[in-house]
């Protein structure tokens, strides 16, 4: 028998429909070909996961394009268009049996709400309903009906922070592998829901950590093939946002229709408790200064690259500067001109540039005076881990400011940090500081682990968990904005064969 051939491939990024900085090809980590696998094989993420199970399975894997960006702006049309070109042209050769996407599931374009939606569909109509296609997302995707009627099988994140990335991919591309065999006719159940969740949402804490153990415990038990709980990114407006709860049964549907049923009841019944409570700035910085035996790793809500915003508020720099500026920390600030100036100065100079809160504007603009300590562009670096260990990534143009005890690391693109060698890439070392922020909620929290103490903190912006405070319109009507009155409904889903 000819080596089975996997098509894999695609764009990953999540979006934030309220940040107007779009993500441009520039922001994008690409890989094609031969090069797009051999980089990806063996790390914790989608792609290596479909790779390592197709090639154990003795099958190949081949990749027209792989984007990878972090959370942004919307992602221009020419950039997801170039990647559907790639795509529908590999499709449309048809050397190969099926195909495992690993995408995220919450991208947006400026025009189009659903674009993995669309390429799915796409995909679909070149190949016919005969060839299996699967998708690995991310738990944060917004998972439509299109999504589920064109993919056979879609297998997202069970953990929150994300540690499972690899182990998602293995699920998406083990099920193409097995409806080649003709081990496996998955039937759907599925439930959406009406409602974000905001803050208390960590899967190895109830509500969550219950109810995806229930889900894990039918799928490892053989009641259902696969299951996922999606708990959509809360920055989409768009419509039918919410979470989708889903299992997969091999030919038969009961046991999925049952587990679907009891965890969307009690999905939407844990509402109100997904609603996370933080400490505030005032209290960290105060630890901070009557000294603490682990550097405070502060996750700024309010400008989360994670979640998509712009990562350049200058809320907590205010703070710092106002409590003297003596306190060991860095601070992270986006902001392409303050590289540029401080860069043309060069390092060793003391510059005055005028840095932060373009986007975020929850705080004003900061003029400081500084030194430069280290400047450059590409900087590249390695993912300590666990959450995507092994995973390569480089910073663009940067340069870090002194301001007395405060290392303000500026780059011309948003970076989450959720990785201490991000700060390292640039010259400064967190583990030596009282105060390190990072623009994520969650996933900082496993890669910091061993250097400091992880607290998410109440800040506002664009990231905050404070709803209520953005221009929503189209995603609504949805919990905490709205009360929606529903009884979780399960769907069934069986594609024509
Ligand atoms: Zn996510």
């Amino acid at each position: 028998m000819a080596k089975r051939r996997i098509l894999a491939g695609g764009i990953a990024q999540e979006s934030h429909s309220f940040n107007p900085v779009l993500t441009g090809r520039d922001s994008f980590t690409i890989t094609t070909g031969t090069d797009a696998v051999a980089r990806a094989r063996a790390t914790n993420s989608t792609l290596g996961g479909i790779i390592d199970t197709a090639e154990e399975a003795g099958a190949e894997v081949i990749v027209p394009v792989m984007f990878r960006a972090q959370s942004g702006g919307p992602v221009e049309e020419a950039v997801f268009a170039e990647v559907r070109e790639a795509m529908l042209g590999a499709a449309k050769r048809g050397d190969f049996d099926a195909i495992a996407l690993p995408l995220h599931g919450g991208m947006l374009t400026p025009s189009l709400h659903d674009p993995e939606g669309l390429l799915i569909r796409d995909l679909r109509a070149i190949v016919g309903a005969a060839v299996p296609i699967t998708a690995a997302f991310d738990l944060h995707a917004h998972v439509t009906p299109m999504t589920l009627a064109e993919c056979d099988l879609l297998a997202g994140y069970l953990t929150n922070p994300h540690a499972d990335q690899g182990a998602t991919g293995r699920r998406a591309g083990a099920a193409a592998l097995a409806m080649l065999d003709g081990r496996l006719e998955p039937v759907l159940a599925w439930a959406h829901l009406p409602m974000l969740t905001l803050g208390n949402d960590r899967t190895d804490q109830e509500p969550l950590q219950g109810l995806q153990a229930r889900a894990r415990a039918a799928a490892e038990s053989g009641a259902v093939w696969d299951a996922s709980i999606f708990n959509a990114q809360q920055f989409l407006d768009v419509a039918g946002l919410g979470q989708v709860v889903m299992a997969y049964g091999n030919a038969r549907s009961e046991a999925a229709e049952a587990l679907v049923a009891g965890l969307a009841t009690d999905l939407w019944a844990a509402r109100a408790s997904l609603i996370g409570v933080y400490p505030s700035l005032e209290s960290c910085l105060a630890r901070a200064i009557a000294g603490t035996p682990r550097p405070l790793i502060l996750g700024d809500q309010g400008d989360r690259v994670a979640a998509g915003a712009p990562g350049d508020s200058t809320y907590i720099l205010h703070a710092l500067l106002k409590a003297g500026a003596e306190l060991p920390a860095i601070v992270p600030v986006t902001d392409a001109a303050a590289v540029s100036a401080c860069r043309a100065a060069g390092v060793g100079a003391t510059v005055t540039v005028t840095l932060g809160g373009r986007y975020s504007t929850v705080a004003p603009p900061l003029t400081l005076t500084g030194e430069v300590i280290s400047a450059g562009e590409g900087a590249s670096l390695t993912y300590e881990g666990p959450a995507e260990k092994g995973q390569h990534a480089s910073v663009g143009p940067y340069a870090v400011l002194r301001v007395g005890a405060i290392r303000i690391v500026l780059t011309a693109y948003p970076y989450s940090y959720i990785d201490p060698n991000y700060f390292r890439a640039m010259g400064v070392e967190p583990a030596e500081q009282k105060i390190v922020v990072t623009r994520s909620g969650y996933h900082f929290t496993l890669n910091y682990a061993a250097i400091g103490e992880c607290i998410t903190i109440d800040t506002p912006g664009m990231s905050s968990y404070r709803v209520s405070e953005l221009p929503f319109t189209v995603a609504r009507p949805f919990y905490p904005l709205d009360e929606p009155e529903i009884t979780p409904e399960v769907r069934l889903l069986r594609r024509p064969a």
